[in-house]
């Protein structure tokens, strides 16, 4: 049977790898060996369960949504991931990272972040766990997120602002990389999604299956069924997609539908679809989908929403948009924030920017009236009431 999982080397079909400076090579090779062992023994799993439980809030809900249902003729759940501690489904990946680097003896963890969202993260688990933290934020988003760098310093953590490049994500994760050169030896990284060397877009990805493992249950006591007719999940790199897949992926009656940000649109020069518009090359460890120049230079990426502009796209997704097991689209600004509106009116839910790029897919597919979707709310859209407001002007 084909997989769509990693394989033994940390490939997905053509996708991913490790690809790092040899310094980081036994550090990596490390946790390679580490993670699987730590994840699957019972003292991680009791301390995980628990915290996802009582500190996080798990399960999120999975909402059936009565009047979006109505409207686009179908049976629609919403995964509320938006009701995490922290806002977003973010926190089930840092707070298994942070168990997995204590269990490794790392004493001090780093992370990078662009609009802060994983740096908030990180720096709440980390005060959680009594650690020291960095976090390198490029000196552009430093300034576009003024809050999130505040609330960053408030749980303790150091923010260090990387003014190198255009100062954003791509820039920051470069300085992280050079600070774990440094210290491999008792520092720990905490990627964010599922992109980086192998074994990270695996083990993110690991860390969060809780979301689908939930929707299965959920869906079979609401709905008398473990399988929908469609998933449908927003991707930056790609965590919270592979979540509400990852226990899907072989069961190839579940459709599987990820949105990308086409920002101004895919042939714009303002986007950041990258599954679209990306070719093959290496970026932060990873061989995957990358948006470049012809002689390899990263392209900016632009989108509306500052989690959704990463230049490249975690390996799994590349494949599995490569093998046709998912079905990808571009939602533009503007059909993302005619989705958060919506979702607003009819259902009284606020969803973050990123989210709401999976509910501007909804007008794009035809659904039967017994088709059963699950859509994921990734995040919440506190953080993006000031851009909402601005656009509804453009939107008139
Ligand atoms: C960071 C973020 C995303 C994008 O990251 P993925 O790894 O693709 O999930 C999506 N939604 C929210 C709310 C986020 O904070």
């Amino acid at each position: 049977m084909k997989s769509y999982q990693v394989d033994n080397n940390g490939y997905y079909g053509e996708f991913g790898g490790a690809y790092i400076p040899e310094i980081l090579y036994k550090t990596v090779e490390d946790l390679k060996k580490a993670y699987l062992p730590i994840i699957e023994s019972d003292s991680f799993q009791k301390e995980y369960r628990a915290l996802l439980k009582n500190y996080a809030g798990r399960p999120s809900s999975l909402y059936f949504a009565n009047r979006l249902s109505e409207k686009y003729g179908c049976k629609i759940y919403l995964k509320r991931e938006d009701l995490n501690h922290t806002g977003a489904h973010k926190i089930n990946n840092a707070l298994g990272q942070i168990l997995i680097a204590k269990a490794m003896g790392k004493k001090r963890i780093i992370a990078e972040t662009g609009a802060g969202q994983h740096g908030v993260a990180t720096a709440t688990v980390c005060a959680l766990m009594n650690m020291p933290c960095r976090i390198y934020m490029g000196a552009t988003d430093v300034k576009r997120q003024h809050m999130n760098v505040e609330r960053m310093k408030m749980l303790g953590a150091e923010v260090f602002p990387v003014e190198s490049g255009n100062m954003t994500l791509k820039d920051a994760t470069n300085e992280a990389i050079r600070d774990w050169c440094c210290h491999p030896a008792d520092t720990f990284y905490i990627i964010g999604s599922t992109v980086g060397p192998h074994p990270y877009p695996d083990m993110v990805a690991r860390l969060q299956s809780v979301i689908s493992e939930e929707i299965k249950y959920q869906l079979k006591e609401q709905e008398g069924r473990e399988n929908p007719d469609y998933l449908i999940a927003c991707v930056g790199g790609g965590s919270n997609a592979a979540g509400t897949i990852y226990h899907y992926i072989d069961d190839v009656d579940v459709k599987i539908v990820l949105a990308e940000a086409g920002g101004k649109g895919v042939d714009s020069g303002l986007t950041a679809a990258t599954i679209q518009c990306g070719t093959l090359g290496i970026i932060h460890g990873s061989r995957t989908l990358v948006m470049q120049t012809e002689d390899g230079q990263i392209v900016e990426p632009y989108s509306i929403s500052a989690g959704l502009d990463y230049p490249g796209i975690g390996p799994m997704h590349a494949n599995l948009a490569k093998q046709h097991r998912a079905t990808v689209y571009a939602v533009n600004d503007d059909e993302a924030v005619r989705g958060a509106y919506e979702l607003t009116k009819l259902e009284g839910i606020i969803p973050a920017l990123e989210s709401a790029h999976a509910l501007g897919v909804l007008p794009k597919l035809n659904f039967k009236p017994t088709d059963v979707v699950v859509l994921t709310v990734s995040g919440r859209g506190d953080k993006d009431l000031e851009t909402y407001l601005n656009y509804k002007k453009e939107l008139k």
